[in-house]
């Protein structure tokens, strides 16, 4: 666990947060700002600041984090009707907060991604 980092502390239970899912690899919950009618964040329980660290030894954490994502997508109603799995990495992303962590959204028609 990161000391001053706002996910360790949703995972351990220190700060509030509207949990949907927790087992000893993944947590999930909803993000306090959505963008959309579905926006949840499934992240790995132990810290990684950003997606950048991880690799073939997180294997069964981020295969967890997939069938996680797509479990809650089917509870949400959006499995059918489309969702993104997204995850910002570094500045150029937009990237926030530096716990590794996987946007899912969806409930709303969510445009092209346009080229520039
Ligand atoms: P990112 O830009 O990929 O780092 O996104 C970070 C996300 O975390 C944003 O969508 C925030 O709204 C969300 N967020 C930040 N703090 C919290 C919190 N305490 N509970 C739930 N979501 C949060």
């Amino acid at each position: 666990m990161a000391t001053d980092c706002i996910f360790c502390k949703i995972v351990a239970g220190e700060i509030p947060s509207d949990k949907l899912y927790q087992d000893e690899l993944v947590t999930a919950f909803r993000d306090i700002r959505p963008v959309a009618p579905v926006h949840i964040l499934v992240i790995p329980n132990a810290h990684s600041s950003s997606v950048t660290e991880m690799g073939d030894g997180d294997a069964a954490t981020l295969g967890r984090i997939v069938a996680v994502a797509n479990q809650l997508a089917k509870q949400e109603g959006v499995s059918k009707s489309g969702f993104r799995l997204l995850c910002n990495a570094g500045p150029d992303a937009g990237q926030v907060v530096y716990h590794t962590h996987f946007h899912l959204i969806g409930g709303r028609e969510l445009g092209p991604m346009v080229a520039r």
